[in-house]
């Protein structure tokens, strides 16, 4: 069959149409549109096989304006797909010579083949309700097609998979650091600990009373630190065990933020914070919780923007609340922004400030288990926002 420019420039098209796109359902429409100009079909349906029960699912289905089944009901291409998948070759089935009265009795179908990674992995089938029939360069179209919807799928296979493996190696390395960060982390407070009561004992000095008690105090400050640390620590592994059971009740979000904030504000008589309120519908959670997001939140701005005035905000829509808690601090350089919410990471900068990675991870396993969001965006030099979204009639 001699190549003219015109196929020349319609097998370029389709290259084009699935290049550069993320989503492989966006890369497959573009693909099918491009086709129809030349290859006409009423409905197009990809069967999947499930790798587990080995059952068809339908992944994707388009009807092209002909059909008059509706993309929903796939029934006409489940046999062929199966057959497809048993002999593992393309598969072109006619309707008998008729008559018919109604172009929908007499499908023309092709099923082919879907490989990836040389695995079968489904069928790719076409019809045309009432003909005509494939010629033969409509069955290498549609093989091509399926050609390169297996190619598309070998390629986001293997995108997924690099994603998986970076973030499995990112665990890793945060698990490694996390082993140093918590050793250190113990071992400053005991340290505190250690010389403090070391020097209470000595024999040889006298303290006298007022420095008695500021030794004292400092022991009780570093105990403090040492067991809300094990308390995080303890925290963060019930959370991501799912262990953790949450009180839920009718709440007020905005008194819990004003109690959080009168009671950082009494050990900080610095902070500047303010409060811009909307008036807020009650939701449903756990007060205790919600409370330890706030604290988290407020012991981040103090230790990572110190002397930044705070403002928090709060408003409602139809179905949830908005709460959006800004510092004006050195702010999270992008690159770093994704990691924060994961479980040790901590940005590499800030290793110097003491911290051990758990805060932003308990807050944001908290904030999941009330169906809601947390996130965070930040400009550099200028500040962080962190956002929270609680629906305010969560799913039972
Ligand atoms: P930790 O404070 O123990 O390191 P977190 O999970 O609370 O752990 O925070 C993760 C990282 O996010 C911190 O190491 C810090 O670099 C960054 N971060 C959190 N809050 C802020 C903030 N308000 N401003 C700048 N950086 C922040």
């Amino acid at each position: 069959m001699p190549v003219d420019l015109k196929t020349l420039d319609f097998v370029h098209a389709l290259r084009q149409a699935t290049r550069g796109t993320e989503d492989w359902k966006a890369a497959f429409d573009q693909l099918l549109a491009s086709v129809r100009e030349e290859f006409v079909y009423d409905n197009v349906a990809l069967y999947m096989l499930d790798a587990r029960t080995h059952a068809l699912d339908v992944a994707h289905a388009r009807a092209a304006g002909r059909g008059k089944t509706s993309e929903a009901d796939v029934s006409w291409g489940e046999g062929i797909a199966g057959q497809v998948i048993a002999r593992q070759e393309t598969i072109v089935q006619e309707p008998d010579a008729g008559p018919y009265q109604n172009r929908l009795d007499a499908p023309y179908l092709i099923g082919l083949p879907i490989l990836a990674a040389s695995r079968l992995r489904g069928a790719l089938v076409f019809v045309r309700f009432g003909g005509p029939a494939y010629s033969d360069l409509h069955r290498l179209l549609a093989e091509w097609v399926a050609g390169t919807v297996s190619s598309m799928f070998e390629s986001f296979a293997l995108r997924e998979a690099r994603r998986e493996l970076d973030s499995v190696q990112r665990q890793m390395r945060l698990q490694d650091d996390f082993a140093s960060t918590i050793s250190h982390e113990l071992r400053t407070p005991l340290g505190f600990i250690k010389g403090y009561s070391t020097s209470l004992l000595r024999t040889d000095t006298h303290w006298d009373e007022s420095t008695q008690r500021e030794f004292l105090s400092i022991i009780v400050e570093e105990t403090d630190r040492l067991d809300e640390l094990i308390e995080n620590m303890l925290e963060s592994a019930r959370l991501h065990s799912k262990t953790v059971k949450l009180k839920f009740q009718q709440l007020q979000l905005d008194a819990i933020v004003r109690e959080v904030t009168a009671r950082f504000r009494t050990h900080h008589p610095q902070l500047e914070v303010q409060l811009q309120f909307d008036r807020v519908p009650p939701i449903h959670g756990d007060g205790v919780r919600l409370s330890q997001v706030l604290d988290n939140l407020f012991s981040n701005a103090i230790k990572y923007a110190p002397g930044s005035p705070l403002t928090i905000g709060m408003s409602a829509g139809p179905k949830k609340l908005h709460l959006a808690f800004a510092d004006q601090g050195p702010g999270i350089p992008g690159q770093y922004l994704p990691f924060v919410f994961e479980r040790f990471y901590r940005v590499p900068a800030e290793s110097r400030l003491s911290g051990t990675g758990l805060g932003l991870y308990i807050c944001k396993q908290i904030i999941l288990a009330h169906h809601g969001k947390i996130w965070a965006e930040s400009i550099l030099n200028h500040g962080s926002t962190f956002h929270i979204d609680l629906p305010i009639n969560p799913p039972a």
